[in-house]
């Protein structure tokens, strides 16, 4: 038994219609998102390439139909490369303009004066392996995260679409041997339709897994923190708290929460204005975030209100760490217009044994209303 060439190329022609489509569909439920016009222009374009040559078997236009249909895919994947740079925040490059019309130029004149040769095979090798080395590249670095699952599956797919085209102008290079299209084979099959399908399907599915992972941290990132401070918001902090309590409880180790107010913030905003304020407030964040240690989690638990949970750290440690914090913040050169220094009050609160999270908040809270009576500037604990 043996693989049949036409049946080969229309499943590849069909699922590369059905991934430009299913592209064309993100971009409509993601238009705000540049990369995705990007990467449906792309998928267009292959698909387009790979359709190109069927209603021209058989007939003299087969050949330029065939320099058309290579000319699309080379350029179908550069738009996924200035897809994959916009996706990761970066410009796309008029390079990519070069490469096409490198190719179309040289296919196009090989076409125009030597009628069919060898070359083009050659010739789409190495455009095609260009722009997908650009693209793995491109999704290698991504935007210097770890690699990701979805990635992983990206560099995989186009190393599965590229091996084919390598290996076609390899055994040409060394035999002679051409591999015609429409080719009864199963190897011409495999080669020709069946791998570049699996690599087509397989990279779509991969970018789509990209877009959704970043999507996903998106969502995440903006339920987890607080828009003004970029802290922790405050049901992230009561998360985390709990966490940090319960796994302390285990272990017999101490936690210590600090519940920081700014001190008459009201002024500086009836003062300044509430921009000023917001500004004052980001300033106090970043001070405080700066000063804490890598494993403290800090948030932002109200208006101008700030909790840090410092896990393995007894109540002098506490202390110690809030002092710090008092200097740091006097430190902030006050906004301009403001006659005194920003400051702030602490109250913390110990955990020696199981606790629940609102007990040890509720006596933090006590401890910082006893710093605001003693005059504020200062760390009480409880
Ligand atoms: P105290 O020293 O007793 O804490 O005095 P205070 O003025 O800081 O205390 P109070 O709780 O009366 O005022 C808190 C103020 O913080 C009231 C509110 O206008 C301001 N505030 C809360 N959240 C924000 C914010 O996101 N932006 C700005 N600009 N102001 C905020
Ligand atoms: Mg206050
Ligand atoms: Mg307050």
């Amino acid at each position: 038994m043996e693989f049949q060439a036409l049946t080969g190329s229309v499943a590849f022609a069909v699922t590369q219609t059905a991934v430009a489509l299913f592209m064309l569909g993100l971009y409509i439920a993601a238009r705000r998102d540049a990369c995705t016009r990007y990467w449906a222009i792309a998928s267009a374009l292959v698909a387009i390439g790979v359709i190109a040559p069927f209603p021209f078997i058989g007939t003299s236009l087969r050949l330029p139909s065939m320099a058309v249909s290579n000319t699309a895919i080379v350029a179908g994947l550069v738009w996924m490369w200035w897809g994959m740079r916009v996706f990761f925040g970066r410009a796309p490059k008029a390079i990519g303009w070069w490469l096409i019309g490198a190719h179309a130029v040289i296919f196009g004149g090989i076409f125009a004066f030597v009628s069919e040769t060898q070359f083009r095979v050659i010739i789409f090798a190495v455009a095609v392996a260009i722009a997908v080395t650009l693209i793995v590249l491109e999704v290698w670095r991504g935007s210097g995260t770890p690699l990701t699952v979805a990635r992983r599956l990206v560099v995989f797919a186009y190393a599965v679409t590229l091996a084919p085209i390598i290996v076609r102008a390899a055994i040409l290079l060394g035999s002679g041997t051409r591999m015609t299209p429409l080719t009864d084979s199963t190897f011409n099959v495999m080669m020709l339709y069946l791998l570049p399908m699996a690599g087509g399907l397989l990279s779509s599915v991969g970018t789509l897994l990209m877009y959704f992972e970043r999507t996903i941290d998106e969502k995440d990132y903006l339920a987890n923190h607080d828009e003004l401070t970029r802290l922790f918001n405050r049901r992230a902090v009561i998360e985390r708290g709990m966490q940090t309590l319960a796994a302390a409880a285990r272990h017999n180790r101490a936690v210590s929460i600090l519940l920081i107010d700014i001190d008459h913030f009201k002024s500086v905003n009836d003062t300044l204005g509430h921009e000023a304020g917001d500004l004052a407030l980001s300033a106090v964040a970043t001070t405080l975030s700066a000063a804490c240690r890598r494993t403290d989690i800090i948030g932002r638990y109200g208006g101008e209100e700030f909790c840090i949970v410092c896990a393995d750290t007894t109540a002098d440690e506490a202390m110690h760490l809030s002092e710090r914090l008092l200097r740091a913040v006097e430190a902030i050169t006050p906004p301009a217009g403001l006659r005194r220094s920003l400051s702030v009050s602490i109250g913390i609160a110990t955990a020696t044994d199981e606790q629940a999270w609102d007990t040890l908040l509720k006596q933090a809270d006590r401890a910082l209303y006893a710093a605001k009576d003693a005059g504020r500037n200062r760390a009480v604990a409880a």
